[in-house]
């Protein structure tokens, strides 16, 4: 009987799914590709297929999901070709496969995500938006589907492996009294600040130390990932935004620590390589080689930390506020950070008018504890649509 751990891979296409296949592919014998997903980059999926042969494939696109199909048909390939958010809950709920890897990005991972959770997958959770807006909800997927949660995110697999006797999701640890989460500052750290009005997308997204995909890229330029990770590391571990502090390590090599109530502090280390915490997501309480490099501390430069200068990085701000604020802030927060994102991406608006705008959109809607998933899911798109329209008055 073949006993390999059986793998979808939401958001395959992706850094984060490319990353992840290139793990799985050096354990051959101990996972197996189950599914794999893309939006709409039915090319590259079709060559993923040609690769790690999976019994489905899903395409949110429904145009693109028709070209796979055909392609999968005209070669001859057994795989099954789905569409649409049912094909991608689907396979993430089937009972055929074992591990989740939830790297789809924004709000459109979210019920995919979800639906893994309940289904009492192993979920391992990069796409943070998911989170981020429907944290209750999220939350109470894992806890009523019996899943096991593992945080991939770089910042919050470190927390997890430093936190000690097992880590339960949405439970804060008594020995613990503070995250401390690093973040690299992005590649406008120090550049004068007269300058950030002009930057263009394709700086935005030139990231230091990591590659990523384009949305989290700017992000990272923004520090809203930072705002994001930080409502998310509040979900995942039970802590109240205020014992959570943000740290600039601009190094990338100190992950994220732990401080613990004797003073204590722990921290995790490595190359900035996702397939480190992929890898530690498929693989744990066990370890596997990741392909990522030996940590040369001597050769690398020394480690320097500073705090955050919110005057530079606005969306770190108004992130930090939004996880005072609670539930629906943060639904809103994320939403008019995809539209305004995006916006930037396609050259619509300046770097700095993604602060204003969705300083704007919060600014703009009164503030309900969400209800219900229906109820997030009503407010990300009235988020979104305030957004659209304040971009249009520009
Ligand atoms: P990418 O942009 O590289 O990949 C996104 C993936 O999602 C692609 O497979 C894309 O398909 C798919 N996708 C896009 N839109 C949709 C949609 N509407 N429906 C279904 N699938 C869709 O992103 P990353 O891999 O960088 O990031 C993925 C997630 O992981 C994000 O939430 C990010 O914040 C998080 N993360 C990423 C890190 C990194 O190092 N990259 C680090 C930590 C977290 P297609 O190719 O067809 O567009
Ligand atoms: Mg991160």
């Amino acid at each position: 009987m073949d006993e390999r751990q059986r793998v979808t891979v939401l958001g395959a296409t992706g850094s984060i799914g490319e990353n992840t296949l290139d793990v799985i592919a050096r354990h051959a014998g101990r996972y197996r590709v189950f599914a794999l997903s893309c939006g709409s980059r039915w090319r590259e999926l079709l060559a993923q297929c040609r690769v790690h042969a999976p019994e489905y494939a899903v395409v949110a696109d429904h145009a693109a999901a028709t070209e796979l199909r055909a392609a999968v048909r005209a070669e001859g390939l057994r795989v099954e070709v789905l569409a649409g958010e049912a094909g991608l809950v689907e396979i993430a709920a089937h009972p055929d496969t074992d591990i989740v890897m939830a790297a789809i990005v924004g709000a459109a991972g979210l019920m995919p995500t979800i639906s893994a959770a309940r289904a009492g997958k192993r979920v391992l959770l990069a796409n943070k938006e998911a989170l981020v807006m429907a944290g209750r909800f999220f939350m109470d997927a894992v806890r009523e589907g019996n899943a096991a949660l593992l945080p991939i995110d770089s910042e919050h697999n470190a927390i997890f492996q430093c936190l000690p006797g097992g880590y339960r999701a949405g439970q804060a640890s008594p020995a613990v009294r503070r995250l401390l989460l690093t973040a690299s500052g992005g590649p406008f750290r120090s550049c004068p600040l007269a300058d950030l009005e002009h930057v263009t997308p394709a700086q935005a997204v030139a990231h230091p130390n990591w590659v990523m995909g384009r949305k989290i890229s700017v992000d990272s330029a923004t520090m809203m990932n930072k705002g994001l990770e930080l409502i998310e590391a509040c979900w995942l571990f039970g802590m109240p935004s205020s014992r959570i502090e943000v740290l600039i390590h601009p190094q990338s090599v100190v992950h994220s620590l732990v401080e613990f109530v004797d003073g204590s502090v722990l921290a995790q280390l490595g190359n900035p390589d996702m397939r480190v915490p992929i890898a530690c997501g498929l693989s744990w309480p066990e370890r596997i080689e990741s392909g990522a490099g030996t940590l040369d501390l001597v050769a690398g430069a020394s480690l320097a930390f500073e705090a955050p200068d919110l005057a530079r990085f606005p969306c770190l701000a108004i992130a930090m506020d939004a996880a005072r604020a609670g539930g629906c802030a943060a639904v809103v927060l994320n939403a008019a950070n995809e539209i305004a994102v995006q916006a930037f991406l396609d050259g619509r608006i300046g770097f700095t008018r993604i602060a204003s705008t969705i300083a704007g959109v919060l600014d703009s809607l009164g503030c309900t504890e969400p209800e219900s998933l229906e109820h997030v899911k009503a407010m990300d798109l009235e988020a979104r649509a305030i957004a659209q329209r304040l971009l249009k008055n520009v």
